[in-house]
């Protein structure tokens, strides 16, 4: 974004024309992160949220029609519709998502309306035994690409194997110490 050289651990911005992730400099960063900032670029914040409170209603995962147990959901507001995606050997594709499902998860979890557009996604979990045990993140946006580009090189067969099992394992422990616990009486 201009010369100055970036660091290992930098920052990101959303390009909003192409949706790529841009690498930033500090400065170019905290331009961006501005509210009120010019729109062509949005920074992505650093903020790691988990809900205790958490729940999928019986049939909900299977409403969403996503084809493995694992998905990230974010708002596009340029489309004005929720996207959701999930990993797998091709990196993430994008599921079509019913829109009444995913409103009835938020229904029923209306903490997780705190999620920013563009910036921030929402990471579910579903374990093979069940939605009863589901878990959901909120975090940043490239985040959530760093974790499809890590899946993408070990994924096997139709559910990503022990490697990719190990990865997301891996993931979650390091976005479950960042997570601040976000109840759903506390939300805003
Ligand atoms: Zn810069």
């Amino acid at each position: 974004m201009c010369a100055v050289p970036i660091a290992d651990e930098h920052s990101h911005v959303v390009n909003m024309a192409g949706r790529q992730l841009m690498c930033v400099c500090r400065p170019c960063y905290l331009l961006f992160a501005e509210p009120g900032a010019e729109l062509r670029y949005r920074a992505v914040p650093d903020r790691y949220l988990s809900f205790p409170d958490f729940r999928l209603g019986p049939g909900r995962w299977d409403g969403l029609e996503i084809p493995v147990g694992l998905a990230f959901f974010f708002r596009n507001s340029d489309q004005d519709r929720t996207v959701a995606f999930y990993p797998g050997p091709a990196g993430a594709t994008e599921s079509e998502l019913p829109i009444d499902a995913w409103a009835a998860v938020i229904d029923e979890n209306p903490a997780l309306s705190t999620v920013a557009p563009d910036v921030e996604a929402l990471l579910i979990r579903v374990p093979n035994t069940g939605p009863a045990g589901a878990e959901c993140h909120l975090l940043p946006i490239d985040a959530c690409y760093e974790l499809v580009g890590r899946l993408r090189r070990c994924w096997r067969g139709f559910d990503g194997g022990q490697d990719a099992r190990a990865q997301l394992d891996d993931f979650f422990a390091r976005v479950e110490r960042r997570s601040v616990a976000r109840p759903d009486g506390g939300a805003s």
